[in-house]
């Protein structure tokens, strides 16, 4: 579904993401950790294709075909989304209208805003105003309405409660879901993700297939995402950077 190859990324002049290589498969639920800085947001917001990243080495392929200098907008039609960490707040844009873009009826967002409580915001200005938990599930409330084929969260349970992580976290299960057709044996049921979590909170609701660890722009391990999440709360970072846990 996804092929991350050799991928180099500046930012104003500088070396964020240094030759990475990383691959979602068909249906595959893979997961990115590594510490604050490593880049992790930066590839999310490379492989969706936002201005400010520039490539300088490597490439995106995304169901087979090249996407590498592909507009947002390309990107999204082809069946990429993203729930972004810190989106941005929208003046004079009510979410609303917003969903009317992406979405082609609107009984379809009216549903989805009841489930994730969102319904006294559709008139409100995107994000403004909005607490952490709220943004949140506005993300998820437009990313649920585009459906794309491959999602990417980052940090989807970052400075929500409890009480919305639950709820977050069964949105999330129900957008991945086990629907759809899906062949060949590295294919699994559902749409394919790529998912940034510290906390690990979210993949008590995602089965999550593979792990891999981001320092300094580089992947360091990758291997069981459930043993890396044990490693990571026990021995912090710094082993991982060594990369002395045997993932590889
Ligand atoms: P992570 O998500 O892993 O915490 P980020 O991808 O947000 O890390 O950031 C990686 C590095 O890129 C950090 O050093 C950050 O300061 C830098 N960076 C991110 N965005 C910008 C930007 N717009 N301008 C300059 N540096 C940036
Ligand atoms: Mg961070
Ligand atoms: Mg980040």
């Amino acid at each position: 579904m996804l092929e991350i190859q050799n991928l180099s990324v500046e930012i104003g002049g500088r070396r964020i993401l240094n030759g990475i290589n990383l691959n979602v498969e068909n249906g595959f639920k893979n997961v990115l950790f590594g510490p604050n800085g490593a880049g992790k947001s930066a590839l999310l917001m490379t492989l969706m294709g936002f201005s400010g990243y520039k490539v300088v080495e490597g490439k995106i392929i995304f169901k087979g075909e090249d996407i590498t200098n592909m507009s947002v907008y390309e990107r999204a039609q082809m069946g990429l989304g993203i729930m972004a960490q810190r989106p941005p707040n929208m003046s004079g844009v009510k979410l609303r209208s917003l969903l009317g873009v992406i979405s082609k009826s609107d009984s379809k967002y009216d549903e989805l805003a009841e489930t994730l409580d969102m319904v006294r915001f559709l008139d409100r200005d995107i994000n403004v105003g909005f607490s952490g938990g709220e943004i949140k599930r506005s993300e998820l409330l437009q990313l649920s309405v585009q459906n794309p084929d491959m999602v990417l969260l980052d940090e989807p349970e970052s400075g929500v409660d409890l009480v919305s992580i639950a709820q977050l976290g069964i949105t999330i299960k129900e957008l991945l879901g086990g629907k759809g057709k899906c062949a060949g044996e590295r294919c699994k049921h559902g749409k394919s993700a790529l998912i940034i979590t510290h906390t690990g909170q979210v993949l008590d609701y995602v089965e999550a297939d593979r792990g891999f660890i981001l320092c300094n722009g580089k992947v360091m391990c990758s291997g069981n995402p459930y043993e890396m999440l044990e490693d990571i709360k026990s021995q912090g970072y710094e082993e991982c950077i060594k990369c002395k846990m045997n993932y590889l």
